[in-house]
């Protein structure tokens, strides 16, 4: 019973109509993979690369980067592996990235624009990232885009370094939609990526302009609220005109409750924490997507996040 249980948690997800929904894990480094594919995770939807950064006096080398990258894409054993680039700046401090203090760091040098900054650091990640075996598992994700100058500044590295890596298998590369031009211009960045990720917790800061550390902030700083699903719903028609898929990786993923209106809006992968995982899995497996959408175009016509969760409250009770 156990086993089956495990093998049922481990298996694809699919809605009661038969849509393809990917679930995966956030990921922060090698020890969170064993629990998260005990919890079902299909794969790995965002890897913080944080974690080789953080907490150290000097940048790690392209080699070192490539070990540990090349460790969890083995542990994950072929599934899917997202990573993304350093997203440093803000509240997340690197000390050996000597760069004069912002005097605004939310809306600062931070995420790719800090990378473009130091493009020693960029290219060495990219290198390790463009290393790991075997091509095509491994796709790269960018944080804090808010411009289509950004992603081809980025885009330019990784053409340069694969080909001098002989690299013939072209990475995927894909845009975090956490700053509103992001979802605004997505139909033109569909163009030019091969899937996006909303990160709702900054997004949701950017949007409200709500600083995403500030307590006081805390209680109205809601990934629920309409003008956010709006923003996710925009992203959703631009990627579609061209064909490409929307995940969602910020924590409003992790609510099993945001499944149906993220699916209703057009998202077809969400990536949250382990735990988050069987939860998810669960409530995905009963809906259908008549509904999902019916609650969708509700939720978009709601007034404030406190009305939207009440809508799914109603919708799901027990979640
Ligand atoms: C987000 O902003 O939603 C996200 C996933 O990125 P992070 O929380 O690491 O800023
Ligand atoms: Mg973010």
């Amino acid at each position: 019973r156990a086993q089956a249980d495990l093998a049922h948690a481990g298996a694809t997800c699919h809605m009661a109509d038969g849509t393809r929904i990917e679930v995966v894990a956030n990921l922060g480094n090698l020890a969170d993979v064993a629990p998260a594919l005990a919890a079902g995770a299909e794969g790995c939807g965002l890897l913080r690369s944080e974690f080789l950064y953080l907490d150290r006096d000097s940048a790690p080398t392209e080699d070192e980067q490539f070990q540990q990258y090349q460790a969890i894409a083995d542990a994950l054993q072929g599934r899917p592996l997202i990573i993304r680039t350093l997203d440093a700046g803000a509240d997340k401090d690197v000390p050996y990235v000597q760069l004069p203090a912002d005097e605004n760091p939310a809306l600062g040098l931070r995420g790719i624009r800090m990378s473009l900054f130091q493009p020693d650091l960029l290219r060495d990640q990219i290198r390790a990232i463009l290393r790991v075996r075997p091509w095509g598992q491994v796709k790269l994700l960018l944080p804090m885009i808010a411009t289509l100058e950004d992603l081809r500044r980025v885009r330019a590295v990784v053409d340069a370094e694969s080909a001098a890596l002989g690299r013939d298998v072209p990475i995927k590369l894909g845009v975090m939609v956490e700053v509103p031009s992001a979802a605004l211009m997505a139909a033109r960045f569909a163009g030019e990526v091969d899937f996006f990720s909303v990160g709702t917790n900054d997004l949701t800061q950017y949007t409200l302009a709500m600083d995403r550390c500030n307590p006081r902030l805390a209680p109205q700083l809601d990934p629920f609220h309409p003008a956010v699903l709006h923003l996710i719903a925009l992203a959703c028609q631009g990627a579609a005109t061209r064909g490409r898929w929307v995940g969602v990786c910020g924590n409003l993923a992790a609510s099993a409750l945001a499944a149906p209106v993220l699916i209703g809006l057009g998202v077809t992968e969400l990536s949250a924490s382990a735990k988050a995982l069987p939860e998810i899995k669960a409530l995905v497996r009963g809906l259908d997507m008549a509904q999902c959408r019916a609650l969708a175009a509700q939720a978009l016509e709601l007034e404030n996040a406190a009305q939207v969760r009440a809508l799914l409250d109603r919708a799901f009770p027990g979640h």
